[in-house]
């Protein structure tokens, strides 16, 4: 029965110029998650408002499900657009759509009326009494209410007629791309999927970087975090991943540092891997799945060390979740899944029995000095490693 969607979305903060790029990025978003429902559609932006016009048959369920991952969206609102044949014409348009859309008419509602074409013989207000009072001709057992109707149905006259009542809810956020790009540290586990996604809903375009450490780690392994970043392109748009070997430097790192040091200094150069391809690729963060104190590198004395080699701001969206709280958001956006299949990570292979909880940055950094002689000419090598995937949704 609908034929279009009214999409909705939070205004607040969005003023002047930024009003402008934030309508282009969602309407750019909207039409991402267009292109892979059945159908055809038509995505248009009038009056502050952004309108999804169906040009063929649809699948509702299928529409509202993808227009739900679209950031930004507040409210998702399907419409029937009909062409106005004159006010009898409407009123039984408008009965016909309360028939169909509620089966109990034991409710109570309101019409508002919004005449955008001004040239409409009637008023708003004349038009909202004559709704009302035709759809209650015809349901006797519906009652109007004005301040808290059940049902507000809303009627639009523009160039065509709008009539809606039904308002799913978006996943609010802001559009990703109007919010500049940031660098996932995306590794196979359950909490870097869900700190993409996040910052992603922040409106920040996402890229994302794993460093795989062949053969220790295998081939699905990398699939996995392939598929990871796939899944987090539902929602934040084509992801490029970039794949980097880091086998050597962990060797080099173990070869030449204290164990119980290992983790910590592998994230140090991470870090410092991924703020080069951040800044090669114009992005202007780091985003990691960090939370405090779930492990030992994630201690506040351990972030403070592995914070202390990059320039760019690092957003670690996790930071104050407990670990119940992540695997809830990871399985509301469908990563817990992947995330939980056992294939090993690169950090797991190389973890000391008792890895440092409290470094100290000057110890690290003079146990860092072992690696002089070597570890440039490394970091350059596995930076040539870097294999692109564009992974899309
Ligand atoms: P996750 O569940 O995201 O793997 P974790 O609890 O296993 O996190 P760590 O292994 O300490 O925590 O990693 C902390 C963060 O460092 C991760 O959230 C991720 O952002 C980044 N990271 C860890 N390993 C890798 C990797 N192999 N490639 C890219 N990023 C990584
Ligand atoms: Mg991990």
């Amino acid at each position: 029965m609908f034929t279009a969607f009214l999409i909705k979305y939070a205004e607040i903060g969005v003023k002047g110029k930024n009003k402008h790029l934030f309508e282009e990025a969602l309407a750019q978003q909207v039409k991402y998650a267009l292109k892979r429902c059945e159908g055809e559609f038509k995505v248009s932006r009038t009056e502050g408002r952004i309108y999804v016009h169906a040009l063929s048959e649809f699948d509702y369920d299928e529409t509202v499900d993808n227009l739900k991952t679209v950031f930004g969206i507040s409210g998702i609102c399907p419409v029937i657009d009909v062409v106005d044949e004159g006010f009898e014409k409407l009123a039984q348009t408008v009965i016909e759509y309360v028939d169909r859309t509620y089966e109990n008419k034991n409710i109570t509602f309101k019409v508002n009326t919004r005449r955008a074409r001004k040239n409409y013989p009637m008023n708003s207000m004349e038009l909202n009494m004559e709704l009302g009072s035709r759809v209650l001709d015809v349901f006797p057992e519906m009652k109007v209410d004005v301040h808290h109707p059940d049902v507000m149905l809303h009627v639009e006259i523009r160039e065509k007629i709008y009539i809606y009542s039904i308002e799913i809810p978006g996943p609010g956020g802001m559009p990703v791309g109007s919010n500049g790009k940031a660098m996932l540290l995306l590794s196979g586990g359950i909490d870097s999927p869900v700190a993409g996604y996040m910052i992603a809903k922040r409106g920040v375009k996402i890229d994302a970087v794993y460093f795989h450490a062949p053969p220790y780690t295998s081939d699905r392994a990398k699939q996995k975090v392939i598929d990871l970043a796939r899944l987090v392109s539902r929602y934040a748009g084509p992801v490029y991943l970039h794949i980097i070997n880091f086998t050597d430097i962990q060797l080099y790192i173990y070869e030449k540092c204290p164990h119980e040091e290992l983790t910590i200094i592998m994230r140090r150069y991470m870090m410092k891997i991924a703020e080069r391809i951040a800044k090669e690729n114009a992005c202007l963060g780091l985003i990691t799945g960090e939370s405090i104190g779930q492990v030992a590198s994630q201690t506040v004395q351990s972030l403070a060390v592995t914070n202390e080699v990059c320039t760019l701001p690092v957003f670690r969206p996790l930071i104050g979740f407990d670990k119940m709280e992540i695997v809830d958001v990871s399985e509301k956006i469908g990563t817990y899944e992947t995330s939980i299949l056992p294939y090993e990570d690169c950090c797991t292979i190389f973890v000391a029995k008792h890895p440092v909880t409290k470094p100290n940055l000057n110890i690290i950094k003079r146990h860092e000095k072992n690696l002089e002689e070597k570890i440039d000419e490394l970091v350059q090598q596995a930076l040539d490693t870097d294999e692109v995937v564009v992974v899309k949704w």
